[in-house]
């Protein structure tokens, strides 16, 4: 059949199909496992706000957010749960990049439940509702975020603006394997208090998600306009009342790619991320189309780090001791 159809086309025709189908090939090999491993290269933790119709510099519309989707999923991302990247744990094919999602603020568009003659279901236009239905279509690309939110603001921001469901939510983040991080109470400023009130807002933050979802370990922290307190030391460990808390990643608002974790510069308590706003994720994604060898390619074996030998001596040796290196 396929001699028929190329039998009735202009060679002109002919060549032009040809190079569509070996574009088209190309790229879908190089997502697929082509690029040879280095799992030292860059990885994208990419940071969203607000979720909602109207456009603003903080702002992604449901279009921008199922494009964004597709365009890392065509170009060969797979996600990555924050808690693994800083494990070292990559567990994605062979060929794909990984890409941590991440949400600030509990915004309602980020996870919004429509309530229709009394049922309840996740609206299909918020970043849950999207994420879920990527994930149905295209299973490979996995569904893991980290939503940093804060249990104390003023609404629409306190726990996704709808209070009846403030606790339901928290639990079916949860449930549906997605991570909730810490933002502190309210979206303090850390620089302009002491170490109790610092320590006052990041413990009252894990105390209010635990709360909801008894024992759920909080060990992430997104700074509040990427700022620090005075030592970092607060933000790290503490406890106020009968909470405490450790982070062992504290994620700024900025920054551009972050490090491997296999990376001897990778330093988990200053991870940078990128704004998901305008077109800053297309260029970022096409850059790095046109340089495959500075981003992280994965080898698909968790228990094992590959990268070309004339790195070698950027890979962290201290760190990640199980782990086999493979170095080619
Ligand atoms: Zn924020």
């Amino acid at each position: 059949m396929e001699k028929t159809i190329m039998r009735k086309m202009s060679a002109a025709a002919v060549t032009c199909f040809l190079m569509l189908f070996f574009t088209a090939s190309s790229h879908v090999s190089g997502a697929a496992g082509a690029l040879a491993p280095n799992e030292l290269g860059k990885v994208l933790i990419l940071e969203y706000h607000l979720i909602q119709p109207e456009p603003s510099e903080w702002a992604r519309t449901a279009q921008d957010f199922r494009r964004d989707l597709d365009l890392l999923y065509s170009s060969g991302y797979r996600t990555l749960a924050l808690s693994d990247y800083l494990q070292g744990k990559i567990e994605i094919p062979a060929g794909t990049h990984p890409v941590i999602f991440t949400f600030d603020d509990s915004s309602p568009g980020q996870f919004r439940y429509l309530v229709r003659n009394g049922k309840k279901e996740i609206d299909p236009d918020c970043a849950i509702g999207m994420l879920l239905d990527f994930r149905k279509r295209h299973p490979d690309f996995g569904m893991k975020a980290t939503f940093f939110v804060l249990p104390g603001a003023k609404e629409p921001h306190k726990l996704f603006g709808q209070p009846e469901f403030e606790t339901e939510k928290l639990k079916e983040l949860a449930a549906l394997g997605f991570e909730i991080g810490n933002h502190t109470l309210w979206h303090a400023n850390l620089k302009h208090y002491d170490a109790g009130v610092v320590r006052k807002q990041l413990a009252s933050a894990v105390q209010a998600i635990q709360a909801a979802v008894p024992g759920y370990k909080v060990h992430t922290l997104a700074l509040p306009y990427g700022v620090y307190p005075r030592e970092l030391a607060w933000a790290v460990d503490g406890s106020y009342g009968n909470t405490t808390y450790h982070n062992d990643g504290i994620l700024k608002v900025s920054g551009g790619p972050a490090f491997s974790p296999f990376d001897a510069r990778w330093d988990p308590l200053h991870l940078p991320r990128i704004q998901v706003t305008g077109k800053a994720l297309e260029r970022l994604v096409h850059y790095f189309d046109l340089h495959p060898n500075e981003i992280f390619v994965s080898d698909g074996d968790a228990d094992k780090v590959s990268f070309p030998a004339a790195l070698k001596a950027e890979f962290n040796s201290r760190g990640f001791k199980s782990l086999r290196v493979v170095a080619y």
